[in-house]
């Protein structure tokens, strides 16, 4: 664990990088409530610290209120390459460590902070979810074909927390479990069959909570669960645990040793649908892609165009973009289920406002939670939506489960 102090001088030492060009300010979407303004927040490591420090103060006393930053990374348009998510989550484990009780941060609960609990239960009565049963019985509900699944082989996929969501947002039509089920049947239709371990959540909400402790007891399970499996590759559908799996577990776990894919480039590269035989689906929609944060900006690389790829296998999909999209594409609106205040819904808003004026009959993504925070919105409030904009607001899907979706029907209106 790095010392406070320690942990300090280091960041002292990138925020002496900034030449307060203001670019992050500019761009940043929570600036403009006046509670977290990440040039100010710079500034104040940079600037500010070490008079606090002789004081014996640490970090824990910023005043911009970093639990309030999405750590989004629309500022990684940073000239000096100053990585202000990372910087924001190092000093929100130092808050947590310093002040167990910090008001700023209990003030973000969201879901009667049903997620933080539900992670806690996992990390102390370690009992982990029969996924392989839940998917079976889930197929057999919907009288679907049985699915295959390893208990042990090369490639596995991930369905991370999807059982938890699938009961927790229930009124939300996450349809993570879906996806799941979709992933694994579109391999086994080109005769693969992936291991489906019963792992653990990621972990990705405790690490950007600053609760490194859950965080690591999570992945140190997950890696021995797939190295008894034989796993050397993990596909993983989910934007938030790709980017936990591919960036951050090689980060604390020195024996992490697996390959790490998005199931989107994975599909892409193999051309998975291309082998599947009578694979010729009709989708006679409208549809847009909501790029999110954590299979973009936050990875190498951003995993923009094997979505899109992967749309275009459906015959008469019209694909529309919007204004802001890839690496310019605008956040959600809320991050780990926290601080879902009226100025994080409004950047929903704003957000399906973009869609609705493209004409998409469908926003598609990747990350189960944007799904659940734009279907919070186009749920709730479809008849002001519907009012302002003479139609029905878009529906919200996870990709694989919209393409399992329109396979199932041969259609998608
Ligand atoms: S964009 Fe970078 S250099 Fe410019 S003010 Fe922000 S942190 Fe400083
Ligand atoms: S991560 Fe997002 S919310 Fe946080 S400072 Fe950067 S742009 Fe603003
Ligand atoms: S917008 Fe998201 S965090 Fe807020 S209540 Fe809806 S689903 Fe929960």
């Amino acid at each position: 664990m790095v010392e406070s102090k320690e942990q300090n001088e280091h960041l002292r030492d990138i925020a002496n990088l900034c030449y307060r060009c203001k670019k992050c300010s500019v761009i940043c979407p929570v600036a403009p409530s006046g509670r977290f303004n990440p040039r100010k927040f710079i500034q104040e490591i940079n600037l500010e610290t070490p008079g606090r420090l002789k004081k014996g103060r640490k970090f824990c006393d910023t005043e911009e209120d970093i639990w309030v930053c999405l750590t989004c990374g629309q500022c990684r348009v940073c000239p000096q390459g100053l990585e202000i998510p990372e910087m924001v989550r190092e000093i929100r484990k130092e808050v947590r460590e310093q002040v167990p009780n910090d008001p700023r941060f209990t003030a973000t609960e969201t879901h009667m902070n049903i997620f933080p609990i539900a992670f806690e239960l996992m990390r102390k009565n370690p009992k982990p979810a029969q996924k392989q049963t839940i998917l079976n019985q889930y197929a057999s509900i919907q009288k679907w074909p049985a699915l295959e699944m390893a208990q042990t082989g090369s490639i596995a996929y991930y369905p991370g927390c999807f059982n938890l969501y699938e009961h927790a947002l229930v009124n939300l039509h996450v349809q993570q479990t879906l996806t799941a089920y979709a992933i694994i049947r579109f391999l086994n239709l080109t005769g693969i069959t992936p291991v489906v371990a019963n792992d653990y959540c990621c972990g990705h909400d405790a690490l950007w909570a600053g609760d490194e402790e859950t965080f690591l007891s999570f992945g140190k399970r997950n890696i021995e669960i797939w190295k008894a499996a034989g796993v050397k590759t993990i596909l993983v559908s989910c934007a938030e645990g790709f980017r936990t799996l591919s960036v951050d577990y090689p980060k604390y776990f020195p024996e992490f040793s697996f390959q790490v894919e998005f199931a989107a480039d994975y599909f892409d590269r193999n051309q998975i649908f291309k082998k599947i035989r009578g694979f010729e689906v009709k989708c006679r929609s409208i549809v847009t892609v909501h790029d999110p944060c954590r299979s973009g900006r936050l990875v190498d690389g951003g995993h923009y165009e094997s979505v899109r790829n992967l749309l275009q296998n459906l015959i008469f999909l019209e694909i529309v973009e919007m204004p802001h999209n890839r690496d310019e594409a605008r956040c959600c609106g809320v991050a780990s289920f926290r601080n879902c205040t009226d100025y994080a819904r409004d950047m929903t808003r704003k957000r399906i406002k973009e869609a609705m004026k493209v004409g998409a009959k469908y926003i598609v993504t990747t990350c189960p939670k944007c799904v659940s925070h734009f279907q919070c919105v186009t749920l709730n409030e479809a008849a002001a939506l519907k009012a302002k904009f003479g139609k029905d607001p878009p529906k919200v899907m996870d990709l694989f489960s919209f393409i399992y979706s329109a396979y199932n029907a041969n259609d998608l209106l």
